[in-house]
This record gives C-alpha cells, structure tokens and sequence, in this order.
C-alpha cells in the first residue's frame, strides 16, 4: 500500500483525468492495463515531481501517446501519464523550415499546425492519431525509398530522465542520448518537446493500380524508384496486388474520387460481415479476397490532395497486425515464401485462411537512430494484418510463427510497437548499438521507473533484477485471451 504524503495526495488529485477505475486498451482492444494512477500533466515541471514520487513510492511511469501500438508496449498497472495537454507550439524556424511542439502533440495536430506555416512532413504513415512522440518513440514510417522514418525528422529533443532530470540533446549535444533517445520505446524518459524538420507544404499526386505480384517482384529494384513514395498491398490466395505511387505536385486538389455504394457500403458494412460470417466457414476467405479485390480495386484510381490526407488511408477494422522490416534486397524473397506457405495452407482443410492484403513499404536508412529498423539500411516493411470482424476473434498465431520465421532468417527486425517474439540477446545480433541503448537506458533510468512488461522482456539483459525468473510470455499469451476462438489454428 502506497503511503503518499498530503501534499503529494493533492499535487497528484490535481492532475487526475478518465474516470475512477480506468482501464487503458490499446486502439486495437488486444491489450488492456489499470494503472493506479492515471494523469494528465500540463508541464514539464509537473513530469518531474511525478518522478520523483515514482522513485520515492518505488512506482514505474508510463506516459502514452494515444494508445495505438498493437503490443502492450504503453501499458502499465501503475502510473500513466496521458500527454494531450502538452500539445502546444513552441517555436518555428521559417528559415529552417523546422517547428518545435510539446511532445503530446497528435500528429492530425501537427498536419494543422505545420499547413498554417506552410509546412508539411515530408513522409507519414497510414493514419495521424498518433501523439509524435508515441510515433517516434516506434520509429512509426511511411514509405518512401528516400524518405526516412518519422524518428529520422528530429532534430532536436527535451527529454526527462527516471532521475527526474532535464536533459536538451541534439547531433551536437549529447549526441548519443539524441540518437538513442529518437526511437526509446519509453525507456530512457519522459520526451516533453520535439523540434522537427519539415518541408514546404505540398500537394501529393496519389495514382493507384492494380498489377501482378509477380511482376512486381521480378522488377522490384524499378518499382521501388518509380515515384516518390511507393507501397503495395498483395491480396492473399490471389496473385493481384494494388500499387499506390504519389509523387509532390503544384497541380490543384481532385480529391479521392470515393464512392458511399462500393467504398462505405460494401468495403466497410458489407464486407465487415463477410468477414464475420467466415470465422465459421473460413473456405470462403479466398472468395471474398478475390472478390473484394475486383469490387474495390481493380482499376486505376489517381487523386490529388493535401500530401498528409494522401499518406493517410482509412485502416478500416480493428485487427491483430505483425510487421517486420528486412533489408529491402531481401523482400521479393521474404513475400516469395509467403505466398508460398498462405497456399500450402489453403490447400489444407485445416489451414490457416488470410483475411487481409499484406502491406508492403519501403524506408529510407536511418542511419543514426541506433533504434530504428532502418538503422545501417534501407529497409522493406512488410505488414501482415488480420481483421477482428466486430472486434471477435479470428486465427492469426499459426500465421504469425510462420510469417516470423520467414522474416527472421533474412534479416528481419520487428516494429518495435508491434507484439513480437524477439528478445535481448536477438536485438544483440541484429542492432550495432543494442548494448549501448541497454547502458543509456541503465544511466538514464537507474531505478528502473520507466520499465513496463514490454521493456523488461524485450530489452533488460538476462541479469538485470528483474528479468530473473521472469516470463518471457506477455498477458496475451498467459492469459489466453483469444483462446476463446474454437480454431485449432490459433
Ligand atoms: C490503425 C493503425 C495504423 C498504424 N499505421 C502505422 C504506420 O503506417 N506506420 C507505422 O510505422 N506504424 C503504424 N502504426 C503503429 C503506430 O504508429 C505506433 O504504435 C505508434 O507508436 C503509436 O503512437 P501512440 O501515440 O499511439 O503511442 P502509444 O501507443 O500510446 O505509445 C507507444 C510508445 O510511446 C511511448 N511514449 C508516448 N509518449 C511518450 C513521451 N512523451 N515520452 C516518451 N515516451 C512516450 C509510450 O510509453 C510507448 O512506449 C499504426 C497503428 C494502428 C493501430
């Protein structure tokens, strides 16, 4: 039982937000936590009282964006800092084309904050809910072969360490703790201000095709560089894929010519219950693939709009999602054995039948983000995503294993928000500056205050404390939660 003092009773009533007995879920509703303490802190000041309570009452801290990562990467059953109040403005460098915002900023913000200037990120990925810090703490990308992840655009960060202290860090200060801290998974502080390179805001050219996967693997090396930014979803149990290329344009605006009958009612409504109806007869998953593919996609669509509202697309349902990045020489192979083994298992009764494209990018090497998947590569991400119909359940771990494996054995590093079976000594091999991240982490947070679940199986050496007889299975896999689905395939 904690014994807080008076005045740290009333510091914290002050800053208390959501209702008494708060439960923090993830957007995707697979990983839920009931922090003791959940609050919203206004400054920079307040972050630090808040750790020193944590170091005094032997309590962890978690701030979080705006709980969109897939894993349990944001929760925590004591203390969480919700960051929306820190959403403000801090300085823009015209000249520089740089803003400098409060770290709770969501990212929809920014896209507003950065067109008054005149500004635009130069790369986003497929929605802007996220807070940029909970997007750079991820190393969260769009894609674009030159374009790098959104980490990469910081130039300059405040972050507080779990000794409460204020630390401003850039290539030129403290160098190390700036490239450590642009992708730290919460682990080494609290980031409370962010300065980010921009560009001039541009109109985005978007062109959208259907093609062969085959071609587009033979030729991958030419697609990769046939526009700015380029990504491609392949549709399982059938050899379509869908091409997306945008390149910047001064040309005006014709938004994306979407329409209620094919996109909302049948891409949304109709096909959500399809999509529920084959939870009990998954044979006919490859039907509505090939049908939802010729419905919905199967011509070429161009559309000219602001660049955030291009990048961003409409992710539809909630949904179970894995996704790797391998060096990118690597990914026609990767996507190769893939298909391969989607169809040796439609070819059994048993088998696992995909419910969703798979998402295919590309990422610019991040060279100096020790963290990013991107870092010493030029990196292909591909996604693999499961619908949840109406939120239930479908049979995706079957799928994941073989997927990870694929993505393992050529070089792949996990998103780092994504749930994952890579641990210390995988990071080890596959990152040149894991060791150092884990001695940063250990000098930034020396009481541990910023360890949750996700960072003590994923990042603690095997003779820190507290991995000692420690589970290396997160509550998903303890508690089964999704074991309620009558599939053997699960
Ligand atoms: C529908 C959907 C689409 C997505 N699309 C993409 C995509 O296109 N590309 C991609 O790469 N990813 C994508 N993601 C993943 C998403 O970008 C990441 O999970 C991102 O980290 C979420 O940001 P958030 O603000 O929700 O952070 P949260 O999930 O709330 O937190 C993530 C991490 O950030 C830390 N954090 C948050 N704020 C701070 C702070 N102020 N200081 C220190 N640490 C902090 C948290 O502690 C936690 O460790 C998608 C996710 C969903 C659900």
């Amino acid at each position: 039982m904690i014994q807080l003092s008076s005045s740290e009773q009333h510091f914290i009533n002050k800053l208390r937000c959501g209702p008494p007995g708060f439960e923090f879920s993830n957007w995707a509703g697979t990983f839920r936590s009931r922090p003791q303490f959940y609050l919203a802190p206004e400054t920079e000041n307040e972050i630090i009282e808040l750790i020193r309570i944590a170091n005094r009452h032997k309590l962890t801290i978690k701030a979080i964006g705006s709980g969109h990562s897939p894993s349990d990467i944001a929760c925590t059953n004591s203390m969480m800092l919700n960051m929306d109040k820190m959403n403000r403005v801090l300085a823009h460098d015209a000249y520089a084309c740089t803003l400098t915002v409060e770290a709770g900023v969501r990212l929809y913000q920014l896209h507003a904050m950065l067109q008054q200037r005149g500004m635009a990120l130069s790369s986003v990925g497929s929605i802007s809910d996220q807070s940029i810090a909970g997007a750079i703490a991820t190393a969260t990308h769009g894609t674009g072969i030159d374009f790098g992840d959104l980490s990469s655009f910081i130039t300059h960060l405040v972050i507080i360490d779990g000794t409460g202290k204020r630390h401003e860090c850039d290539a030129n200060t403290q160098a190390d703790l700036f490239n450590a801290a642009r992708c730290s998974l919460g682990a080494l502080g609290i980031i409370t201000q962010v300065t980010i390179q921009c560009e001039p805001s541009f109109n985005l050219h978007a062109v959208q095709t259907p093609e062969n996967l085959d071609s587009l693997l033979d030729d991958l090396s030419d697609v990769v560089y046939s526009a700015e930014h380029v990504r491609f979803w392949w549709f399982p149990h059938t050899d379509d894929a869908v091409v997306w290329r945008a390149n910047r344009t001064t040309m005006e605006k014709q938004p994306s010519p979407e329409s209620f009958l094919r996109d909302r009612l049948y891409g949304f409504h109709y096909y959500q219950l399809q999509l529920f109806k084959a939870r009990f007869t998954p044979d006919d998953i490859p039907r509505l693939a090939r049908e939802h593919f010729d419905t919905r996609f199967n011509r070429k669509i161009e559309w000219i709009d602001d660049s955030f509202t291009v990048f961003n697309l409409d992710c539809l349902f909630p949904q179970y999602v894995n996704e790797w990045a391998v060096p990118w020489e690597n990914a026609a192979e990767a996507l190769r054995q893939l298909r391969i083994w989607i169809n040796a298992e439609a070819r059994n009764p048993k088998g696992v039948r995909v419910n969703f494209p798979v998402e295919v990018r590309f990422v610019k090497n991040t060279a100096d983000v020790w963290l990013s998947p991107a870092y010493g590569q030029i990196v292909c991400y591909i996604g693999v995503i499961m619908y949840r119909p109406y939120h239930k359940s479908v049979p995706y771990k079957k799928y994941w294993r073989a997927y990870e494996d694929i993505m393992r054995t050529l070089g792949g590093r996990p998103h780092w928000a994504k749930a994952h079976k890579m641990f210390y000594y995988d990071f080890v091999s596959l990152y040149p500056r894991f060791n150092e991240f884990v001695e940063m982490r250990k000098r930034c947070d020396p009481n541990d205050v910023f360890v949750n679940d996700y960072i003590r199986r994923h990042v603690l050496p095997p003779d820190h404390p507290l991995t000692r007889g420690a589970s290396n299975d997160s509550e998903e896999d303890k508690q089964g939660h999704l074991l309620t689905f009558e599939s053997a395939n699960l």
